[in-house]
């Protein structure tokens, strides 16, 4: 079957399986090299992992990490298409049968569930697919880490079956800017107006951290929680000339609720985990990333610097330093900021890269956009996100 991207405005509508199988074999590859058995025989490791939003970017990473780094039993939780006669899958549904299929492959036992993990019919499915598969491996149905991943445009909220849509828009002034074109290099001028007090809020209800305290409770309710349990969710900060549009909007005020709910649920199951924390990634070509207004110019301009200097990094090779030097380490410690929050954006972040970073975006115009920028890997990364262009497979 010949399937070719269908692409509008920095979204792709359709997947390749095949090539989605590829680009998971070529994390785990990652994942095996670069994880070592030393920390697993340290005890350290994981055995049982739960991730939510585990069909793609981080979320795909950190399953595929704890699966193939560590061999844990892994349960993971997304909410993907399946293909119909008119459409492909989402690429998240191919992901997931790639995962289990190559987790069957190697002996480690996985269970994927398709569903919406904001409503408590999932916590509850998802807490007994736990428990089944520690029974399936004959370990304790004690989650040792818990990776809560997800990025969703909408949640409706189990309490009163409202339904928020989250809004990606800067709060006081209006925002503008340029968006970047990744499949023709051309520029168009984004305005965005300022968010309502509503569309603050309900972005705080989708993508705050009022649902991953939901998840805690839930699974403690299911004595599903230890000592051993170490929960983690993701946020991003950026530099400076992202922050209008993201760290001081809509989304950035649902990551400070995020930051709240870990700091709530540190104190509320302090006796019954290891611990809660939040880990700002770097910026990354996801699903998400993609239609964030500026950022794809932005990662553009990184992603030429950081390769430049040799500390390019995807979100396998993030996952695999998150666990590695912080969440996993031999000695048990886990390096955080003064805000208790992990940082593996501390190289996206240094002084030397955001200055050239800062210099090369000024100076972005159509005319120079394919030499002086990465948009080719940015492209690149996005396709192969859908399952394009990916390496060997015959498309
Ligand atoms: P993504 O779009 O690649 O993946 C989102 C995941 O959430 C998918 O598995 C999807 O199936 C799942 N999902 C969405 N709605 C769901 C629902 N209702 N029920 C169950 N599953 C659902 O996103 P990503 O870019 O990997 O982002 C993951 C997290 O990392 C987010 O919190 C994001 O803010 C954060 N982060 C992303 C970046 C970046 O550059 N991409 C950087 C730093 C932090």
């Amino acid at each position: 079957m010949s399937i070719k991207p269908m692409i509008r405005n920095n979204i792709c509508l359709n997947a390749h399986p095949q090539g989605c199988a590829a680009g998971v074999l070529k994390q785990i590859e990652y994942a095996k090299k670069h994880l070592s058995a030393a920390e697993a025989a340290q005890n350290t490791a994981p055995k049982l992992a739960l991730i939510v939003g585990c069909s793609v970017g981080y979320g795909l990473a950190s399953r595929i990490c704890a699966g193939f780094g560590y061999g844990a039993v892994t349960v993971g939780l997304s909410f993907e298409n399946e293909p119909s006669e008119k459409r492909t899958g989402t690429p998240g549904f191919y992901n997931n049968e790639a995962f289990d299929k190559e987790a069957a492959k190697a002996g480690h036992i996985s269970i994927s569930l398709n569903g919406d993990a904001f409503s408590n019919e999932m916590k509850s499915k998802t807490a007994e697919a736990v428990k089944q598969a520690a029974a399936k491996a004959g370990i304790p149905a004690k989650i040792d880490l818990f990776v809560y991943s997800l990025a969703s445009p909408v949640r409706t909220d189990p309490k009163d079956g409202v339904m928020y849509r989250s809004a990606i828009k800067p709060i006081g002034a209006a925002f503008s800017g340029k968006t970047l074109n990744m499949m023709d290099g051309t520029f168009s001028p984004t305005e965005v107006e300022p968010a309502t007090e509503e569309e603050i809020f309900n972005t705080v209800k989708v993508m705050g951290g009022e649902d991953w305290e939901l998840w805690m409770d839930a699974l403690e309710n299911k004595g599903l929680l230890s000592p051993q349990t170490k929960a983690v969710a993701y946020t991003y900060i950026g530099p400076e000339s992202s922050w209008a549009i993201y760290k001081n909007g809509t989304i950035g005020k649902a990551k400070e609720d995020l930051e709240r709910a870990c700091r709530e649920i540190n104190k509320k199951h302090a006796s019954k985990i290891n611990g809660a924390w939040v880990s700002v990634n770097k910026a990354l070509v996801t699903r998400s990333s993609a239609v964030i207004p500026t950022i794809p110019l932005y990662i553009t301009c990184l992603f030429k610097v950081m390769k430049g200097m040799g500390l390019h990094e995807g979100c396998i090779e993030q996952i695999a330093r998150l666990y590695r030097d912080c969440l996993f380490t031999a000695g048990g410690n886990v390096p955080v900021d003064n805000e208790n929050r992990i940082r593996i954006d501390d190289w996206e972040m240094r002084d030397d890269v955001q200055k050239a970073v800062a210099k090369r975006m000024e100076m972005i115009t159509p005319e120079n956009v394919f030499e002086e920028t990465d948009i080719n890997g940015f492209r690149h990364d996005f396709l192969e996100a859908h399952g394009f262009d990916v390496e060997g497979v015959q498309y």
